[in-house]
């Protein structure tokens, strides 16, 4: 890719002013300036993406497509800039015009075409498989509404449509001349050809379009352009219904097939429309890959995985297995034993959990529905793999039982590989979730540790720190963040550790103006910035941070006088909108905060921070200033985590249980530079098991528990609504996230984190050691393991 000189980007950046939005720099408006920088960028790097699959062609190159019903990737714009290398020019010449090139930046909307962690692992992962140069795209759905916007009345959360389309998304390019037709429903008819052989066919089916929108993923500075593209639902030019009023409203059923995105999040949300969204994709994504295969590489479909693999996020996008299979039988003629060899070398599985409440199943009669055919490879595939299997393993691992279709069994019987996203969660598939399938097939499993974009989540994120660092060790980090480990180096440097403490301060103030402008609450820069940010779940345990901070408050009211560290504690999350219980812990961190706040007997000593709306650009906001970064899971239920690695790689502590990756980030950085607590995977397990954990117990027993448990229905907290339901549920559910059975340990790890941070030379030193381990959290790390491991990827770079 090109550079420019300050002068040529001004020219550019008046001329596309001109012509694209008829004004001038004079009178340019944010959105005008943002709009010509993202056609300046377009330029560039859409002729890069014609290069760049022009050579995957030129070298019949094996591909990886990564089907994930959620990429949840925020603005663009800076990463963009980032990776065609513009950023540098850019800022200086919006800031000679003496604009703000952050205002400009954010007139960008987030897409938020996901909910969580899971989302936007898959947002990372394209920007780490461009810029390692390595020939993968992106498929998912174009959600007309993504992530509902939160905002917080009274403490309640209420959940506003994502209108993020309303004005023109810029970097996408809609490729109608590439749609696919998607079949939904009919019956089957077969008949029978000349060999003998049944040839199927579907009568009858409602046929919607799915249009691809295509995302242009930039690699870092590299030249390679890959693709995410988006498919739309669309209904077909000639909808065969018989009067127009059934016209209009089979269109409007067509539409709302990517109208949202489902609000959910490790939780299983059986909606029909839902598994819809699934097979829309997956078939739309398999169709639009066997064209390609044919047109390009002129061999038997036999071949096609040489030439293709698929990686499948979570089992949402399971239903490619037996499409696949479709496609390869029906319509390509091959037989059942050779399109199951095509296809179980084609799929790898990643698992995101261990949850039974977020396993998927789906009701057999729900698949037929949506496509009997479908259904009638489901059950094949089933019958052949429990044929040989023993009588007492069948219940364990039949993929049809019950009336339901468990979508994580289909997806390992049709995957050649299938891994967990950290060691520790990889460790308890094997063990527990799929041991029955680990004893089938021991070498499919595998792990591969989750990872973050440096790019984005430090060099972008946190400019001031990204400096610092180039400083001291040069830019190698940037293309091998694993360099960041030359910080070590630096431990005991005490210029450098104050230098690191200045660049948190100048973080800190920024998100103090930030924490004002939204909430009106003035928080102290010289407290600790405590951070939970992630989405709202009972298995996260924000409700465990809650009862420290309630903890806190007595201990103040009861001695007020008392001399403590200064904290802040910040939230951000979203429950999704039918989790009443998750609602409820919002409110309870309201009403805290509410009390905290306005007591004057607390003063600055503690300050309960909500910021409403959590997203990736919010995220991007806080994450530099954090001090402590809270993840706290109940051990064994986190399956990775990746707002971990993103705090510590911009030099906050992680205060955290045994579980998920946080397990990785102890190995590497050392318990002097971690506070863990609680209960381990192994003893939640054996609680789960077998018994032995009696929650009332330790209300009855612990006067602090008890304290805090009566406080959620008298009046300290409550302005006329108490916290019924999470107090009878701890007690009579007998608190399945063990939020009691931690809060000693829990209290205790927190007392540690403040007496280290009073000893400023030692907090320095272990946020330091943070930044420096937190290369092997770099999503390129990740990648490069997906690659050696599953993909096989010829290497570009
Ligand atoms: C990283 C990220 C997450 C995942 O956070 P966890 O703490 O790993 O659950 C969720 N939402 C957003 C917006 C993120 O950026």
């Amino acid at each position: 890719m090109r550079t420019y000189t300050k002068y040529e980007f001004l020219d550019l950046l008046e001329d596309k002013l001109r012509k694209q939005r008829m004004t001038t720099v004079d009178d340019a408006t944010d959105k005008d300036l943002f709009y010509a920088i993202a056609a300046i960028i377009n330029d560039e790097v859409r002729q890069a993406g014609l290069e760049t699959v022009k050579r995957y062609r030129q070298n019949k190159e094996r591909q990886v497509s990564y089907l994930s019903l959620e990429f949840l990737i925020g603005r663009l714009i800076e990463s963009n800039l980032v990776n065609t290398g513009f950023k540098a020019v850019c800022d200086e010449v919006l800031t000679d015009l003496g604009r703000s090139p952050r205002a400009v930046y954010h007139e960008e909307e987030d897409a938020a075409l996901g909910n969580g962690g899971l989302g936007r692992l898959a947002a990372c992962f394209l920007d780490s498989v461009a810029s390692l140069g390595l020939a993968g795209n992106g498929f998912g759905i174009r959600y007309r509404y993504g992530l509902f916007e939160q905002h917080i009345a009274e403490g309640h959360q209420i959940e506003l449509p994502d209108n993020w389309l309303k004005e023109p998304y810029p970097w996408e390019t809609r490729r109608a001349e590439e749609a696919v037709t998607v079949n939904f429903g009919g019956s089957v008819d077969y008949i029978t050809d000349d060999d003998g052989n049944y040839v199927f066919t579907v009568t009858n089916p409602q046929k919607v379009t799915a249009v691809p929108y295509d995302v242009s993923i930039v690699g870092y500075r590299n030249d390679v352009v890959n693709n995410l593209r988006l498919f739309k639902a669309e209904a077909a030019d000639h909808l065969e219904n018989a009067t127009y009023n059934s016209r209009l409203d089979e269109m409007n059923a067509i539409d709302q097939i990517s109208a949202v995105l489902y609000p959910d999040d490790n939780s299983e949300d059986g909606k029909l429309l839902r598994l819809k969204q699934q097979y829309f994709l997956v078939s739309a994504t398999i169709q639009t890959l066997v064209k390609r295969f044919k047109q390009t590489f002129g061999v038997p479909l036999t071949q096609f995985h040489d030439k293709n693999v698929i990686q499948i996020n979570d089992t949402h996008p399971t239903l490619g297995i037996p499409e696949l299979m479709r496609v390869l039988m029906d319509e390509e003629g091959l037989d059942w034993d050779a399109a199951w060899h095509v296809t179980t070398q084609t799929f790898a599985y990643t698992n995101h959990t261990i949850m039974q409440e977020a396993l998927e199943k789906w009701s057999y009669d729900l698949i037929r529905q949506l496509n009997p055919r479908v259904l009638m490879i489901i059950e094949e595939i089933n019958r052949r793999f429990c044929e040989d299997k023993p009588t007492e393993d069948i219940e364990e691992i039949a993929i049809i039982s019950d009336g339901l279709v468990h979508m994580s069994r289909l997806a390992i019987v049709g995957s050649f590989s299938v891994n967990g996203v950290a060691a520790l969660h990889s460790e308890i598939i094997k063990n527990y979730t799929f041991n029955a399938f680990y004893r089938l097939t021991p070498d499919k499993f595998n792990n591969k540790t989750n990872g973050i974009t440096h790019r984005r989540w430090l060099q972008n994120a946190n400019p001031e720190l990204s400096r610092l660092i180039t400083e001291r060790i040069g830019d190698t980090w940037v293309t091998h963040p694993e360099q960041l480990e030359q910080l070590m180096n630096y431990t005991d440097d005490v210029e450098f550790l104050e230098q690191l403490h200045a660049v948190k301060f100048s973080n800190k103030q920024r998100l103090k103006a930030l924490i004002f402008e939204q909430t009106g609450i003035t928080v102290d820069e010289n407290s600790i910035f405590d951070v939970q940010i992630k989405r709202l779940h009972e298995y996260k345990r924000q409700l465990l941070n809650v009862f420290h901070m309630m903890y806190l408050y007595n201990t103040i009211k009861d001695n007020p006088a008392i001399n403590m560290q200064p904290r802040t504690f910040i939230f951000g999350a979203k429950a999704a909108p039918g989790y009443k219980r998750a609602k409820e812990i919002i409110r309870l961190i309201h009403a805290v905060a509410d009390t905290v706040n306005a007591d004057p007997a607390v003063g600055s000593r503690m300050k309960v921070v909500f910021l409403e709306n959590y997203n990736v650009s919010l995220a991007e906001d806080i994450i530099p200033a954090a001090d402590i970064s809270e993840q706290i899971s109940t051990a064994s239920m986190e399956a990775s985590g990746t707002g971990n690695m993103k705090m510590m790689m911009n030099g906050a502590v992680t205060l955290g249980t045994m579980d998920g990756a946080n397990v990785e980030i102890d190995e590497r950085v050392g318990r002097d530079n971690i506070i863990i607590f609680g209960l381990s995977s192994d003893d939640v397990i054996g609680y789960q098991h077998n018994g032995g954990y009696n929650a009332r117990d330790v209300y009855t027993n612990d006067d602090r528990v008890k304290r805090v448990m009566d406080q959620l229905i008298d009046d300290t907290f409550n302005h006329g609504k108490s916290f019924d339901d999470l107090y009878y549920h701890l007690l009579k559910d007998n608190d399945p996230y063990f939020v009691l059975e931690d809060f000693t340990a829990y209290v205790e790890a927190q007392e540690r984190a403040a007496a280290l941070y009073q000893d400023k030379k030692t907090w320095q030193r272990m946020s330091l050691v943070n930044i420096a381990q937190s290369g092997r959290f770099s999503s390129d790390r990740t990648i490069k393991e997906y690659n050696q491991d599953i993909w096989k990827l010829h290497n570009n770079q």
